[in-house]
């Protein structure tokens, strides 16, 4: 905070109270009391976050990584155990006990439709390692799956070697009893594809999945030279009528997957090779995230049908891989809206069993074990990023000064505007008032209008747009361009994290994740407000948030408060300062694809994360992983910190040699300079 601005500041928060009190009688008549209900139903907490995420009694969001089932914990209260442990925000925080239940919910999903349609095989799930390939992860999955034989899948080389060295080798187990599957999708060299048939001698069972043709052939002589038989399976290009959004996914065009000439093609050529027999998996992959459960029966419906073929050409099938595509309800409005679903996990594995089992009976074929590499719908829910709100940003909503009768024409237009606006003429107004405000502009612009004339214009647009925009907030109906307003007129919350390190999905692909502040939840949210983020890019920000229809432009938020603290000063006498209270929100959902593809903006580093798990007394720090340094960072562009430091030492020396600085700002300089090395990249929330 720049020391010059204190006393200014300072005026600025004293006229806070009287803000704050305006909106407390003003809430007061129109809503008597705001209650927990309220805070529920506006950030759809129960839509998305059932059953891991509520409201308690202290309007504070809860915890429950098991569900019902189990203890729960207040995340402002962990967050503030955390800082007190001097971890800084942003913090993002998994809850292991979250990832252990998705996956025994869905084993437990796919057990009760195998039970209800009498289905006589097995489901034997993959976690597909590209949604979130942090190590302690991919190891819960691990730990957390094996009672039902979870495998990992692999779509790259690297992703490979994780899967080979992480997921523990059945090397003495019978040969009936199910194993473990790595399933091997991807680009593949002769590398990796010797790398996947050696690990079967561990103990490993990789499948070798074929999605172009060429792999097929490297594959063959591979095997025929290290003499292994390979286990293999075939991605099929569907092509479903109703394709949605995963275009990009299935269809002819599509990157991975051979079409039915191709597999027809594979077919033969395994055949002449007396290899047909090792051909036992079909694949095939919709997309991520689909929202309509009708896109998955088509599938099955065709995926069906073509290994019920292969199996009656000779190939010895025994799987049936159905991929990704299990969707997360990001916004709670269960919908075929791309940021939700119209169907839930058990509708998901009804839909894929029975299709199948329909199909194999009237084929008069054996069921296949059903695979599924559900990554988002396993990852998703356990991480919560919590950051603080540094500073806001508001249009000033003053009512304007009383009008004086020498001022400029445009002033006195834009004031009989400001006091006329009505119901009836609302909009009209608005038009009147832009105008006004654009005039203003080229007046200026051309020297008949002073800086102090066109303050006040800019001053009288803003209330203008204030009471229409409280206008339109209590109409059924308005249209676009007063829709726009809401836009216009929100509140800037600068927010402590990177976008695009810690929320790239957000940024990138315009993917919406539920966004509430954890707590002062039983009081009303006044301010409507977008996020901007610390980078200085334009991009940085977050103005699109989830909402029962549609999305939302702007976020309903709480005004950052203030409070005296007293604190000892340097000459030891007792002070009250003012500080800003904190403010903390949470982004939800984000364990899936969010965490791995951040980058360094701004050379604002990794965050520091705390692993949480449940105990019957309540919860425990499992591992605290901490952020980058900014040592680190600068290191990542090959800046060395001792060097910098170095630097900085030389150039201290030779001010001081000029008298420019004196010993005690050298040092001081310094100090700071050496301690900020050490420190982690992001912002201390600082008193005023
Ligand atoms: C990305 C991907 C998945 C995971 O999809 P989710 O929608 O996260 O379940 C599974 N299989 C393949 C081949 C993929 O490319």
């Amino acid at each position: 905070m720049d020391l010059e601005n204190k006393p200014e500041l300072e005026i600025f928060l004293e006229d806070l109270p009287s803000k704050a009190e305006k909106v407390i009688k003003k809430s007061k008549k129109e809503a008597p009391v705001w209650t927990i209900e309220d805070s529920e139903n506006l950030y759809g907490i129960q839509g998305w976050g059932d059953p891991y995420y509520s409201i308690n009694a202290a309007g504070h969001v809860t915890v429950s990584p098991q569900g019902d089932r189990g203890g729960s914990l207040d995340l402002w209260s962990l967050v503030e155990s955390l800082r007190k442990r001097n971890l800084g925000l942003p913090i993002l925080i998994r809850f292991s006990d979250i990832l252990a239940d998705r996956i025994e919910r869905l084993n437990a999903c796919f057990a009760k439709a195998i039970a209800r349609y009498n289905y006589p095989g097995i489901y034997q799930g993959v976690y597909p390692i590209k949604c979130n390939q942090q190590r302690h992860i991919v190891e819960a999955v691990i730990r957390y799956g094996k009672p039902y034989q979870f495998g990992l899948e692999a779509g790259s080389k690297p992703e490979l070697m994780i899967a080979l060295a992480t997921l523990p080798p059945q090397l003495d187990r019978n040969e009936k009893a199910p194993k473990s599957l790595i399933i091997c999708n991807g680009y593949k060299d002769r590398e990796y594809l010797e790398t996947a048939l050696l690990a079967k001698r561990l103990g490993h069972k990789p499948i070798i999945v074929i999605d172009q043709l060429e792999d097929l052939y490297l594959v063959i002589d591979i095997s025929q030279k290290l003499n292994i038989k390979p286990i293999l399976g075939v991605r099929a290009k569907l092509n479903p009528k109703d394709w949605g959004q995963a275009k990009t996914s299935i269809g002819d065009r599509s990157k991975f997957g051979l079409t039915i000439p191709e597999i027809l093609k594979m077919v033969n050529q395994l055949e002449a090779l007396e290899m047909l027999d090792c051909l036992k998996l079909l694949h095939f992959h919709v997309g991520s995230q689909i929202s309509n459960i009708t896109l998955i029966k088509e599938a099955m419906r065709e995926a069906s049908q073509i290994y019920i073929q292969l199996v009656k050409m000779g190939a010895k099938m025994r799987y049936l891989n159905v991929g990704g595509g299990l969707a997360v309800d990001y916004d709670g409005s269960h919908t075929n809206f791309y940021a939700s679903k119209n169907y839930n996990m058990q509708n998901y594995a009804n839909d894929i069993v029975g299709a199948i089992q329909e199909a194999c009976e009237q084929a008069n074929i054996a069921v296949p074990t059903l695979v599924s590499e559900s990554g988002r719908a396993i990852a998703a829910h356990q991480s919560v990023l919590v950051f603080d709100v540094l500073s806001t940003s508001d249009i000033p909503y003053n009512p304007p000064e009383p009008l004086d009768n020498k001022e400029h024409l445009i002033v006195k237009n834009l004031w009989e505007i400001y006091n006329s606006i009505s119901k009836k003429n609302y909009q009209e107004s608005y038009h009147d008032a832009i105008q006004f405000k654009e005039e203003a502009i080229s007046l200026f612009n051309f020297g008949y209008l002073s800086l102090t004339e066109r303050a006040r214009a800019e001053k009288l647009y803003w209330a203008c747009c204030h009471k229409i925009l409280e206008i339109t907030r209590h109409q059924d109906y308005v249209s676009d361009d007063l829709e726009d307003l809401e836009k216009i007129m929100a509140s800037i919350y600068y927010v402590n994290f990177s976008v695009f390190q810690s929320a790239p999905e957000s940024w990138s692909l315009n993917q919406l994740f539920p966004i509430m502040p954890i707590h002062r939840l039983k009081e009303k949210p006044t301010e409507r407000g977008i996020l901007a983020d610390l980078t200085c890019d334009s991009d940085g920000k977050i103005d699109q948030f989830i909402d029962l229809r549609d999305v939302k432009s702007v976020l309903e938020l709480h005004p950052i408060l203030s409070s005296k603290k007293s604190t000892i000063n340097s000459d030891g006498k007792s002070e009250k300062i003012l500080t800003k209270d904190s403010y903390y929100l949470g982004m939800f959902l984000i364990g899936a694809y969010q965490e791995i593809m951040g980058n360094l903006h701004n050379l604002f580093g990794d965050i520091n994360v705390v692993h949480i798990a449940m105990n019957p007394k309540g919860y425990q720090i499992e591992s605290i992983v901490r952020g980058d340094t900014m040592t680190e960072v600068l290191s990542y562009v090959q800046y060395d910190g001792s060097d910098l430091l170095e630097s900085m030492r030389r150039y201290t020396e030779a001010a001081l040699a000029e008298q420019k600085i004196t010993f005690e700002e050298a040092q001081r300089l310094l100090d700071d300079y050496e301690q900020s090395l050490r420190r982690y990249t992001y912002l201390v929330a600082d008193s005023l």
